[in-house]
C-alpha cells in the first residue's frame, strides 16, 4: 500500500511516517501543498492523508483539484481541534474522512484500515489464489484456514503479486509498491523477501508458489505441484 502524506508539520510528518512504514506502508511525503498536489496527481497512492493547513496551497484546494480531476483516491484530511466547520468543509470538497489534530495514532490506523476496506473503486477486499489467501485492509494471510505470519514487507511482496496472479511481476514493479519513494538501495532486496516468502509457503503446504521469471521477476502460481 502507498501512502502519501501532505504535512509540514516535520516533527509529526517524520513520527507518523516512522510508524506507518513499519505497519508496512510504503510512505511518502510532501512538505508543501503544491509538491502534495502534484505527487497525488500520479496516481501512485492507495491513500492519502492530507493536513488542512499547508504552505503553497490548503488541503481544501489540494482535495478539490483532485476530486475535479476525476482521481478517486481515499483521503482522510487532518483539520484543527473542534474546527467543525473545517470538518464539514473536508467532507464537502470530497474527502472521505477526517482526524482532527491532535489524534491518537491508533485512531489514525483504524480510520486508514476502514478507508482501504472501503478501497478506491474495484479493488477487491480479500485477495485469493488456491490456498493462499491475504486480506490487505486486516493484514492477514491464511494458507487453507491456517494464519501465516508474515513481516510487514513481506505481505507487501505477497500482496503485489496476488494482485496479479499468474502474471510476471517485474521486480521494479515490486519494489515500487513496497517500497517509498526514499529507498536508494539495491532492487535486489526484492529477492531477499521471496526468498523468505517462500520458506514460509513452503512450511505451511501451500499450493500457490512463486515462481522466478528469468530476467523479470517473479509470478505467482496458483497451484505449480
Ligand atoms: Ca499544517
Amino acid at each position: 500500500m502507498r501512502l502519501l502524506m501532505v504535512e509540514d508539520e516535520e516533527s509529526l510528518a517524520r513520527s507518523l511516517g516512522q510508524g506507518l512504514r513499519a505497519e508496512g506502508y510504503a510512505v511518502d511525503v510532501a512538505a508543501d501543498g503544491l509538491t502534495g498536489l502534484d505527487l497525488a496527481r500520479s496516481g501512485r497512492y492507495d491513500l492519502l492523508v492530507l493536513d488542512l493547513m499547508l504552505p503553497g496551497l490548503n488541503g481544501f484546494r489540494i482535495c478539490r483539484q483532485l476530486r475535479a480531476e476525476e482521481h478517486s483516491v481515499p483521503i482522510l484530511m487532518l483539520t484543527a481541534k473542534n474546527g467543525e466547520y473545517d470538518e464539514a468543509e473536508a467532507l464537502d470538497c470530497g474527502a472521505d474522512d477526517f482526524l482532527a489534530k491532535p489524534f491518537s495514532y491508533v485512531v489514525l490506523t483504524a480510520r486508514l484500515r476502514a478507508l482501504l476496506r472501503r478501497g478506491a473503486a474495484g479493488r477487491p477486499a480479500v485477495l485469493a489464489a488456491a490456498d493462499l489467501r491475504i486480506d490487505p485492509a486486516a493484514r492477514r494471510c491464511t494458507v487453507d484456514d491456517t494464519e501465516l505470519r508474515l513481516t510487514a514487507k513481506e505481505f507487501g511482496v505477497l500482496e503485489c503479486l496476488l494482485r496479479r496472479p499468474d502474471q510476471a511481476v517485474p521486480k521494479s514493479d515490486i519494489l515500487d509498491a513496497v517500497w517509498d519513494s526514499a529507498f536508494r538501495g539495491d532492487i535486489n532486496i526484492v529477492e531477499v523477501y521471496v526468498a523468505a516468502l517462500r520458506r514460509k509457503l513452503d512450511r505451511a503446504g501451500a499450493h500457490a508458489r512463486i515462481e522466478t521469471v528469468r530476467g523479470i521477476g517473479y509470478r505467482l502460481a496458483p497451484d505449480a505441484r
